[in-house]
């Protein structure tokens, strides 16, 4: 039989499994609070190193379970400093991770689903056609692949000697299609004794799955950013089809409700730049119209290029109307620096790389023909 893996259970789940495998119901929590620290506080990969736990209990532990990681089938360094992994959970189950270095931070993107079903025009990753959510063991096998990258496990580290000091939910996939994994998940990012990510420096980005946001918010509690790169339903149909179900008012009215919205906590709205699209002055305006009321951060993104994508990137001067638009709206430096791009590690570029060459020329004909149907 295979071990199965102690990584990404809940504290009770833990504790549940110490029990099955023979760990005496009274000693099993305190049990699960050790091998709990020496999983996210040390980053040990092996029972063998857990030295506050007996030798024979730690025997014991080694023939029922594994710390292993996911396979690392790539890792790439960009001449920026990001890095991305190539991470694979089975056969054709791939998915990538980012890590992108900044002056005062330092964050990592992790993916929620294999490929996606939302078929944003723009996004690369929606060229993939969705193979399964991630399972929570999967979503924080991410956190501690880049961790043991990085040397950078909480044991004895001042928080500003910290590398991941914030995780944004921005990879593959639609996190608010994957709740309950992704709950789960988060929790144990954020658990204090866990790998201590305050919420704060969690987001959670969704496409705008209405019914879920406020339930994310109850629940999760994270911080939350809403791709919305459109405010016009005719456009924001085309360009995010998620759109045609839950609208644009809709989906605003479910962010003013948002749960723990306050200036202190703004939510996030991104607004990839497409070159004659989105991007005209009229547009600017609009949006800022749209937000009024909302405690929110814009984030202007320019489009990352992949091969066959339908769009380009709007020009830079384009991009400085629009934000000037913004900025005299109130909005503080709203354009986000494209990171990683040589390495494809950039916003909408991630993609399981075992399908990326197969799809790329396909996709290249059919999106062509479908741009020349579009709208302005
Ligand atoms: N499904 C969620 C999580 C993915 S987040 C969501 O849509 O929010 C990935 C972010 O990158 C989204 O804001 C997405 O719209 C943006 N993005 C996708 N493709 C992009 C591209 N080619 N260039 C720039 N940003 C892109």
């Amino acid at each position: 039989m295979p071990l199965k893996t102690l990584i990404g259970l809940t504290r009770d789940q833990l504790r549940s499994e110490l029990i099955a495998s023979g760990v005496e119901e009274k000693s099993a929590k305190m049990r699960a609070g050790q091998i709990w620290h020496w999983i996210y506080q040390r980053g040990v990969t092996s029972f063998d190193a857990m030295t506050s736990i007996s030798k024979e209990l730690r025997t014991k532990l080694a023939e029922h379970f594994t710390l292993d990681r996911p396979e690392i089938v790539e890792q790439q360094i960009s001449e920026d400093g990001t890095r991305k992994w190539l991470l694979r959970f089975g056969p054709g189950i791939e998915i990538e991770a980012v890590y992108i270095p900044e002056e005062d931070r330092g964050t990592l993107c992790i993916s929620s689903q294999v490929g996606c079903t939302l078929t944003c025009r723009f996004c690369h990753t929606g060229t993939q056609k969705l193979v399964r959510n991630l399972s929570a063991t999967e979503i924080v096998a991410q956190v501690l692949v880049a961790r043991d990258a990085l040397a950078d496990y909480p044991a004895g580290k001042a928080p500003e000697q910290r590398r991941v000091t914030n995780v944004v939910l921005m990879g593959m996939g639609e996190p608010l299609y994957n709740f309950d994994n992704v709950k789960d998940a988060i929790g144990i990012i954020a658990d204090g004794e866990g790998l201590t990510l305050s919420k704060r420096r969690i987001t959670l980005s969704t496409a705008g799955v209405v019914p879920m946001i406020a339930k994310a918010g109850e629940e999760i509690g994270s911080m939350l950013a809403v791709s919305l790169h459109a405010v016009r339903d005719e456009l924001r149909d085309v360009i995010v089809p998620l759109n045609k179900k839950y609208n644009i008012d809709t989906l605003l009215a479910a962010c003013r409700a948002y749960p723990g919205v306050s200036n202190a906590r703004r939510i996030t709205f991104e607004y990839v730049m497409l070159k004659g699209v989105n991007d005209s002055i009229a547009d600017a305006k609009l949006l800022v119209k749209k937000l009024a009321g909302i405690p929110a951060k814009i984030n202007l993104i320019p489009f990352n290029a992949w091969p066959g994508a339908p769009y380009e990137c709007s020009d830079w001067a384009q991009i400085e109307k629009f934000a000037d638009v913004v900025n005299a709206a109130g909005y503080a430096s709203p354009v986000r620096t494209p990171r990683g791009r040589d390495i494809m590690a950039a916003c909408g570029q991630l993609k399981s790389e075992s399908v990326k060459e197969r799809a790329s020329a396909k996709f290249a004909e059919l999106r062509s023909a479908e741009l020349q149907r579009m709208p302005g």
